[in-house]
Protein backbone atom coordinates (compact mmCIF):
# COMPACT_ATOMS: atom_id res chain seq x y z
CA UNK A 1 0.00 0.00 0.00
CA UNK A 2 1.59 3.86 -0.80
CA UNK A 3 1.49 6.24 2.04
CA UNK A 4 -0.53 8.51 -0.22
CA UNK A 5 -4.26 8.44 -1.38
CA UNK A 6 -6.38 10.28 -3.16
CA UNK A 7 -9.82 11.57 -1.81
CA UNK A 8 -12.68 13.68 -3.30
CA UNK A 9 -12.99 16.55 -0.79
CA UNK A 10 -15.20 19.86 0.02
CA UNK A 11 -12.68 22.20 -0.30
CA UNK A 12 -14.83 24.77 0.97
CA UNK A 13 -18.62 26.18 1.23
CA UNK A 14 -19.67 25.48 -2.65
CA UNK A 15 -16.53 24.21 -4.11
CA UNK A 16 -15.45 20.61 -4.14
CA UNK A 17 -12.39 18.53 -5.88
CA UNK A 18 -9.89 15.80 -5.61
CA UNK A 19 -6.92 15.91 -3.45
CA UNK A 20 -4.61 13.75 -1.87
CA UNK A 21 -3.87 12.38 1.63
CA UNK A 22 -1.80 10.33 3.89
CA UNK A 23 -3.78 6.73 3.98
CA UNK A 24 -5.44 6.48 7.54
CA UNK A 25 -3.96 4.62 10.48
CA UNK A 26 -5.54 1.80 11.78
CA UNK A 27 -5.83 1.55 15.66
CA UNK A 28 -6.27 -1.82 17.52
CA UNK A 29 -10.33 -2.09 16.84
CA UNK A 30 -10.11 -0.34 13.26
CA UNK A 31 -10.03 -1.24 10.09
CA UNK A 32 -9.09 0.40 6.52
CA UNK A 33 -11.12 -0.61 4.03
CA UNK A 34 -11.10 0.14 0.37
CA UNK A 35 -14.85 1.24 -1.51
CA UNK A 36 -16.07 -1.48 -4.21
CA UNK A 37 -18.65 1.24 -4.57
CA UNK A 38 -20.17 4.80 -3.38
CA UNK A 39 -23.52 6.90 -3.72
CA UNK A 40 -23.99 10.47 -3.34
CA UNK A 41 -26.40 11.19 -0.61
CA UNK A 42 -28.79 14.75 -0.27
CA UNK A 43 -26.90 15.36 2.89
CA UNK A 44 -23.67 15.52 1.12
CA UNK A 45 -25.38 18.31 -0.75
CA UNK A 46 -26.61 20.10 2.27
CA UNK A 47 -23.01 19.70 3.71
CA UNK A 48 -21.43 20.77 0.87
CA UNK A 49 -23.82 24.07 -1.34
CA UNK A 50 -25.66 24.59 1.68
CA UNK A 51 -22.71 24.53 4.72
CA UNK A 52 -25.14 22.98 6.81
CA UNK A 53 -22.80 21.22 9.55
CA UNK A 54 -20.44 24.84 9.02
CA UNK A 55 -17.51 25.18 6.79
CA UNK A 56 -15.13 22.44 6.00
CA UNK A 57 -11.95 22.28 4.71
CA UNK A 58 -10.50 19.82 2.51
CA UNK A 59 -12.60 17.27 4.34
CA UNK A 60 -13.35 14.05 1.94
CA UNK A 61 -16.81 13.79 1.31
CA UNK A 62 -18.95 10.78 1.61
CA UNK A 63 -20.57 8.29 3.95
CA UNK A 64 -22.74 5.66 1.93
CA UNK A 65 -20.88 2.65 -0.10
CA UNK A 66 -19.39 -0.97 0.53
CA UNK A 67 -15.89 -1.95 0.58
CA UNK A 68 -13.06 -4.52 0.74
CA UNK A 69 -11.53 -4.87 4.40
CA UNK A 70 -7.40 -4.28 3.64
CA UNK A 71 -6.03 -4.18 7.13
CA UNK A 72 -7.48 -5.00 10.41
CA UNK A 73 -6.43 -3.54 13.83
CA UNK A 74 -5.05 -6.77 16.22
CA UNK A 75 -7.87 -6.40 18.52
CA UNK A 76 -10.48 -7.07 15.27
CA UNK A 77 -11.95 -10.75 16.00
CA UNK A 78 -14.63 -11.29 12.74
CA UNK A 79 -13.03 -9.35 10.05
CA UNK A 80 -10.23 -10.04 7.53
CA UNK A 81 -8.41 -8.82 4.79
CA UNK A 82 -10.19 -9.64 1.59
CA UNK A 83 -13.50 -9.78 3.43
CA UNK A 84 -16.33 -7.58 1.68
CA UNK A 85 -18.00 -5.46 3.63
CA UNK A 86 -21.53 -3.67 4.36
CA UNK A 87 -20.64 -0.10 6.17
CA UNK A 88 -23.02 2.07 7.76
CA UNK A 89 -22.99 5.74 7.39
CA UNK A 90 -23.42 6.18 10.99
CA UNK A 91 -20.30 4.19 12.90
CA UNK A 92 -20.77 4.70 16.79
CA UNK A 93 -17.93 3.98 19.30
CA UNK A 94 -19.97 0.85 20.64
CA UNK A 95 -18.19 0.99 24.29
CA UNK A 96 -19.88 4.76 24.80
CA UNK A 97 -21.73 5.46 27.33
CA UNK A 98 -24.37 7.43 25.05
CA UNK A 99 -24.42 3.72 23.21
CA UNK A 100 -24.71 2.20 26.33
CA UNK A 101 -28.14 4.41 27.09
CA UNK A 102 -29.70 3.21 23.80
CA UNK A 103 -28.52 6.35 21.47
CA UNK A 104 -25.49 4.84 19.37
CA UNK A 105 -25.83 7.58 17.02
CA UNK A 106 -24.83 10.28 19.40
CA UNK A 107 -21.91 8.46 21.35
CA UNK A 108 -18.99 10.81 22.19
CA UNK A 109 -21.73 13.92 21.57
CA UNK A 110 -24.78 14.59 19.42
CA UNK A 111 -24.60 13.43 16.08
CA UNK A 112 -20.91 11.95 16.59
CA UNK A 113 -22.01 8.72 15.59
CA UNK A 114 -22.12 10.10 12.21
CA UNK A 115 -18.36 10.43 11.58
CA UNK A 116 -18.06 9.95 7.93
CA UNK A 117 -17.28 13.63 6.15
CA UNK A 118 -18.40 14.79 9.67
CA UNK A 119 -16.14 14.17 12.10
CA UNK A 120 -13.35 12.79 10.22
CA UNK A 121 -12.41 12.22 5.85
CA UNK A 122 -15.34 10.32 4.45
CA UNK A 123 -15.85 6.96 1.87
CA UNK A 124 -14.89 8.92 -1.38
CA UNK A 125 -10.96 7.92 -1.53
CA UNK A 126 -8.96 4.82 -2.33
CA UNK A 127 -9.32 4.19 1.50
CA UNK A 128 -10.98 4.98 4.24
CA UNK A 129 -11.07 4.10 8.23
CA UNK A 130 -13.41 2.62 10.07
CA UNK A 131 -14.19 2.80 13.88
CA UNK A 132 -14.92 -0.20 16.19
CA UNK A 133 -14.45 -2.59 12.91
CA UNK A 134 -16.55 -5.51 14.98
CA UNK A 135 -19.33 -3.47 16.24
CA UNK A 136 -19.96 -1.60 12.44
CA UNK A 137 -19.05 -3.81 10.08
CA UNK A 138 -21.21 -6.56 8.40
CA UNK A 139 -20.25 -9.38 5.84
CA UNK A 140 -22.30 -8.82 1.91
CA UNK A 141 -24.75 -11.54 1.63
CA UNK A 142 -23.43 -14.14 -0.74
CA UNK A 143 -25.30 -12.78 -4.56
CA UNK A 144 -25.95 -8.97 -2.90
CA UNK A 145 -24.69 -6.62 -5.73
CA UNK A 146 -22.46 -4.06 -4.95
CA UNK A 147 -25.22 -1.33 -5.88
CA UNK A 148 -27.81 -3.04 -3.56
CA UNK A 149 -24.84 -2.68 -0.89
CA UNK A 150 -24.43 0.60 -1.33
CA UNK A 151 -28.36 1.42 -0.70
CA UNK A 152 -28.27 -0.84 2.84
CA UNK A 153 -25.33 2.27 4.10
CA UNK A 154 -27.95 4.37 4.42
CA UNK A 155 -31.30 4.82 2.79
CA UNK A 156 -32.56 1.61 4.33
CA UNK A 157 -31.43 2.41 7.29
CA UNK A 158 -32.38 5.34 7.49
CA UNK A 159 -35.63 5.38 5.55
CA UNK A 160 -36.78 2.44 8.10
CA UNK A 161 -36.04 4.75 11.13
CA UNK A 162 -38.41 7.72 10.15
CA UNK A 163 -41.12 3.85 10.40
CA UNK A 164 -39.53 3.35 14.19
CA UNK A 165 -39.87 6.72 15.33
CA UNK A 166 -43.14 7.16 13.69
CA UNK A 167 -43.82 3.59 15.13
CA UNK A 168 -46.48 2.64 12.53
CA UNK A 169 -48.85 -0.06 14.04
CA UNK A 170 -51.20 -2.51 11.49
CA UNK A 171 -53.62 -1.00 9.99
CA UNK A 172 -52.44 2.81 10.38
CA UNK A 173 -53.16 5.55 7.79
CA UNK A 174 -49.43 6.65 7.29
CA UNK A 175 -48.17 9.93 5.33
CA UNK A 176 -44.95 9.56 4.10
CA UNK A 177 -43.28 13.26 2.95
CA UNK A 178 -40.23 13.47 0.55
CA UNK A 179 -40.55 10.14 -1.43
CA UNK A 180 -36.92 10.10 -2.63
CA UNK A 181 -34.07 7.42 -1.77
CA UNK A 182 -34.72 7.73 1.93
CA UNK A 183 -38.62 8.53 1.99
CA UNK A 184 -38.72 5.38 -0.72
CA UNK A 185 -37.62 3.26 2.12
CA UNK A 186 -39.89 4.39 4.37
CA UNK A 187 -42.70 3.36 2.36
CA UNK A 188 -41.42 0.44 2.25
CA UNK A 189 -41.18 0.27 5.63
CA UNK A 190 -44.43 1.38 6.70
CA UNK A 191 -45.81 -1.65 4.44
CA UNK A 192 -43.86 -4.19 5.70
CA UNK A 193 -45.35 -3.16 9.21
CA UNK A 194 -48.50 -3.57 8.14
CA UNK A 195 -49.51 0.01 6.81
CA UNK A 196 -53.32 -0.08 5.73
CA UNK A 197 -53.28 3.59 3.73
CA UNK A 198 -49.58 4.90 2.71
CA UNK A 199 -50.16 8.40 1.92
CA UNK A 200 -47.04 9.97 0.04
CA UNK A 201 -46.26 13.25 -0.93
CA UNK A 202 -43.33 14.16 -3.51
CA UNK A 203 -43.75 14.43 -7.46
CA UNK A 204 -41.02 13.15 -9.18
CA UNK A 205 -42.07 10.60 -11.60
CA UNK A 206 -39.82 8.09 -10.73
CA UNK A 207 -40.01 7.95 -7.93
CA UNK A 208 -43.89 8.21 -7.51
CA UNK A 209 -43.83 4.49 -9.96
CA UNK A 210 -41.14 3.61 -7.44
CA UNK A 211 -43.55 4.42 -4.23
CA UNK A 212 -46.43 2.73 -6.27
CA UNK A 213 -44.25 -0.85 -5.98
CA UNK A 214 -43.24 -0.20 -2.23
CA UNK A 215 -46.96 0.18 -1.44
CA UNK A 216 -48.02 3.61 -1.78
CA UNK A 217 -52.06 3.90 -1.91
CA UNK A 218 -52.27 7.76 -2.26
CA UNK A 219 -50.51 11.16 -3.62
CA UNK A 220 -49.95 14.57 -3.11
CA UNK A 221 -48.01 17.04 -4.57
CA UNK A 222 -46.88 19.47 -2.21
CA UNK A 223 -46.74 22.07 -5.06
CA UNK A 224 -50.27 22.13 -5.52
CA UNK A 225 -51.73 23.81 -2.03
CA UNK A 226 -51.12 22.69 1.38
CA UNK A 227 -50.84 19.00 1.73
CA UNK A 228 -52.65 18.88 5.13
CA UNK A 229 -55.71 20.64 3.46
CA UNK A 230 -55.13 17.70 1.05
CA UNK A 231 -55.18 15.31 3.78
CA UNK A 232 -57.77 15.90 5.42
CA UNK A 233 -59.96 15.92 2.41
CA UNK A 234 -58.26 12.52 1.58
CA UNK A 235 -59.21 11.08 5.21
CA UNK A 236 -62.36 13.04 4.98
CA UNK A 237 -60.92 15.16 7.87
CA UNK A 238 -59.73 12.30 10.02
CA UNK A 239 -56.17 13.05 9.68
CA UNK A 240 -53.43 10.21 9.19
CA UNK A 241 -52.24 8.02 12.64
CA UNK A 242 -48.57 8.54 11.45
CA UNK A 243 -46.33 10.92 9.68
CA UNK A 244 -42.52 10.09 8.38
CA UNK A 245 -40.87 12.70 7.07
CA UNK A 246 -37.78 12.36 4.73
CA UNK A 247 -38.17 15.63 3.01
CA UNK A 248 -39.40 19.32 2.38
CA UNK A 249 -38.04 21.89 5.04
CA UNK A 250 -38.56 23.78 8.42
CA UNK A 251 -42.03 24.43 7.75
CA UNK A 252 -42.94 20.90 7.18
CA UNK A 253 -43.36 19.87 10.93
CA UNK A 254 -46.49 22.35 10.44
CA UNK A 255 -48.20 20.26 8.37
CA UNK A 256 -47.17 17.04 9.67
CA UNK A 257 -49.04 18.39 12.94
CA UNK A 258 -51.84 19.93 11.28
CA UNK A 259 -52.51 16.20 9.26
CA UNK A 260 -51.72 13.98 12.15
CA UNK A 261 -54.89 12.87 14.63
CA UNK A 262 -54.50 13.21 18.45
CA UNK A 263 -52.22 10.75 19.68
CA UNK A 264 -50.37 10.59 16.04
CA UNK A 265 -46.60 10.40 16.14
CA UNK A 266 -43.96 12.18 13.95
CA UNK A 267 -41.02 10.13 13.02
CA UNK A 268 -38.41 12.41 11.05
CA UNK A 269 -35.11 11.73 9.67
CA UNK A 270 -34.97 14.92 7.68
CA UNK A 271 -31.58 16.54 7.81
CA UNK A 272 -32.79 20.51 7.72
CA UNK A 273 -29.97 22.26 5.81
CA UNK A 274 -31.88 25.29 6.34
CA UNK A 275 -33.89 27.93 8.82
CA UNK A 276 -33.58 29.06 12.35
CA UNK A 277 -36.72 27.66 13.73
CA UNK A 278 -39.31 24.51 13.43
CA UNK A 279 -42.63 26.15 14.15
CA UNK A 280 -45.39 24.01 15.76
CA UNK A 281 -49.03 25.16 15.23
CA UNK A 282 -50.58 25.91 18.68
CA UNK A 283 -54.13 25.52 18.19
CA UNK A 284 -53.21 22.41 16.17
CA UNK A 285 -51.07 20.62 18.35
CA UNK A 286 -53.64 20.70 20.65
CA UNK A 287 -52.27 23.58 22.88
CA UNK A 288 -49.85 21.98 23.88
CA UNK A 289 -52.08 18.95 24.76
CA UNK A 290 -53.19 16.97 21.89
CA UNK A 291 -50.88 13.88 22.52
CA UNK A 292 -49.07 14.80 18.88
CA UNK A 293 -45.26 13.27 19.52
CA UNK A 294 -42.62 14.36 17.71
CA UNK A 295 -39.51 11.82 17.10
CA UNK A 296 -36.94 12.70 15.14
CA UNK A 297 -33.09 11.63 14.65
CA UNK A 298 -30.27 10.12 12.97
CA UNK A 299 -30.27 6.61 12.43
CA UNK A 300 -28.30 4.29 14.59
CA UNK A 301 -26.31 2.75 12.88
CA UNK A 302 -24.21 -0.73 13.42
CA UNK A 303 -23.65 -4.26 12.41
CA UNK A 304 -26.79 -6.14 14.02
CA UNK A 305 -28.19 -3.41 11.88
CA UNK A 306 -26.46 -3.91 9.01
CA UNK A 307 -27.48 -7.75 9.18
CA UNK A 308 -30.77 -7.66 9.91
CA UNK A 309 -31.83 -4.99 7.04
CA UNK A 310 -29.08 -6.41 4.61
CA UNK A 311 -31.04 -10.10 5.51
CA UNK A 312 -34.54 -8.13 4.39
CA UNK A 313 -32.87 -7.71 0.66
CA UNK A 314 -31.27 -10.87 0.84
CA UNK A 315 -34.69 -13.08 1.30
CA UNK A 316 -35.93 -11.10 -1.41
CA UNK A 317 -38.39 -8.92 1.22
CA UNK A 318 -37.19 -6.19 -0.23
CA UNK A 319 -36.00 -4.75 -3.24
CA UNK A 320 -33.46 -2.38 -3.52
CA UNK A 321 -32.89 -2.19 -7.34
CA UNK A 322 -35.10 0.22 -7.98
CA UNK A 323 -33.67 3.13 -6.17
CA UNK A 324 -30.10 2.50 -8.60
CA UNK A 325 -31.36 4.83 -10.59
CA UNK A 326 -27.76 5.96 -11.99
CA UNK A 327 -24.95 3.65 -11.96
CA UNK A 328 -21.66 4.91 -12.92
CA UNK A 329 -17.99 2.77 -13.38
CA UNK A 330 -15.01 4.52 -11.99
CA UNK A 331 -13.71 7.45 -9.68
CA UNK A 332 -13.60 9.61 -12.83
CA UNK A 333 -17.48 10.04 -12.60
CA UNK A 334 -17.87 11.02 -8.84
CA UNK A 335 -18.32 14.77 -9.40
CA UNK A 336 -21.07 13.90 -12.09
CA UNK A 337 -22.99 11.75 -9.86
CA UNK A 338 -22.64 14.32 -7.08
CA UNK A 339 -23.96 17.33 -9.53
CA UNK A 340 -26.98 14.94 -10.44
CA UNK A 341 -28.50 14.92 -7.03
CA UNK A 342 -27.74 18.28 -6.18
CA UNK A 343 -29.79 18.83 -9.52
CA UNK A 344 -32.13 16.14 -8.99
CA UNK A 345 -33.43 14.92 -12.48
CA UNK A 346 -36.93 13.84 -13.08
CA UNK A 347 -35.35 10.09 -13.36
CA UNK A 348 -32.97 10.07 -10.30
CA UNK A 349 -33.40 8.57 -7.49
CA UNK A 350 -29.79 7.35 -6.56
CA UNK A 351 -26.25 8.15 -8.30
CA UNK A 352 -23.70 5.01 -7.60
CA UNK A 353 -20.41 5.20 -8.39
CA UNK A 354 -19.07 1.48 -8.90
CA UNK A 355 -15.45 1.28 -8.39
CA UNK A 356 -14.27 -1.27 -10.53
P1 LIG B 1 -34.63 13.74 -2.10
O1 LIG B 1 -34.35 15.16 -2.42
O2 LIG B 1 -34.34 12.70 -3.13
O3 LIG B 1 -36.16 13.60 -1.70
C1 LIG B 1 -36.85 14.60 -1.03
C2 LIG B 1 -38.32 14.35 -1.16
O4 LIG B 1 -39.02 15.40 -0.52
C3 LIG B 1 -38.81 14.31 -2.59
O5 LIG B 1 -39.85 13.39 -2.72
C4 LIG B 1 -39.32 15.73 -2.80
O6 LIG B 1 -40.30 15.82 -3.80
C5 LIG B 1 -39.91 16.01 -1.44
N1 LIG B 1 -40.00 17.44 -1.13
C6 LIG B 1 -39.17 18.42 -1.56
N2 LIG B 1 -39.60 19.62 -1.09
C7 LIG B 1 -40.70 19.37 -0.36
C8 LIG B 1 -41.60 20.20 0.37
N3 LIG B 1 -41.44 21.51 0.46
N4 LIG B 1 -42.62 19.60 1.03
C9 LIG B 1 -42.79 18.28 0.97
N5 LIG B 1 -41.99 17.44 0.26
C10 LIG B 1 -40.95 17.99 -0.37
O7 LIG B 1 -33.84 13.44 -0.76
P2 LIG B 1 -33.38 12.05 -0.10
O8 LIG B 1 -34.47 11.08 -0.14
O9 LIG B 1 -32.08 11.68 -0.65
O10 LIG B 1 -33.14 12.55 1.41
C11 LIG B 1 -34.22 13.02 2.19
C12 LIG B 1 -33.72 13.72 3.44
O11 LIG B 1 -33.15 12.78 4.37
C13 LIG B 1 -32.61 14.72 3.15
O12 LIG B 1 -32.83 15.88 3.92
C14 LIG B 1 -31.37 14.00 3.63
O13 LIG B 1 -30.34 14.88 3.94
C15 LIG B 1 -31.93 13.29 4.84
N6 LIG B 1 -31.10 12.20 5.34
C16 LIG B 1 -31.13 11.98 6.70
C17 LIG B 1 -30.39 10.99 7.26
C18 LIG B 1 -30.51 10.67 8.73
O14 LIG B 1 -29.86 9.74 9.24
N7 LIG B 1 -31.34 11.37 9.51
C19 LIG B 1 -29.50 10.20 6.43
C20 LIG B 1 -29.61 10.41 5.02
C21 LIG B 1 -30.38 11.40 4.51
P3 LIG B 1 -39.99 15.84 -5.38
O15 LIG B 1 -40.42 14.49 -5.84
O16 LIG B 1 -40.82 16.92 -5.90
O17 LIG B 1 -38.52 16.06 -5.57
ZN1 LIG C 1 -26.61 9.43 3.29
Amino acid sequence: MSEMMKGFAMLKIGEVGWIEKEIPECGPLDAIVRPLAIAICTSDIHTVYEGAIGDRHNMILGHEGCAEVVKVGSLVKDFKPGDRVLVPAITPDWNSLEAQAGYSMHSGGMLAGWKFSNFKDGVFSEYFHVNDADGNLALIPDGMSVEEACILSDMVPTGFHAVELADVQFGDTVLCIGIGAVGLMSVAGANLRGASRIICVGTRPVCVEAAKGYGATDFISYKDGSIEEQVMEMTKGKGVDRVCIAGGTVQTFESAIKSLKPGGKVGSVNYLGAGEYVTIPRVEWGCGMGHKQIMSGLMPGGRLRMEKLSSLVASGRLDVRPECTHVFHGWEHTEEALLLMKDKPKDLIKPIVVID
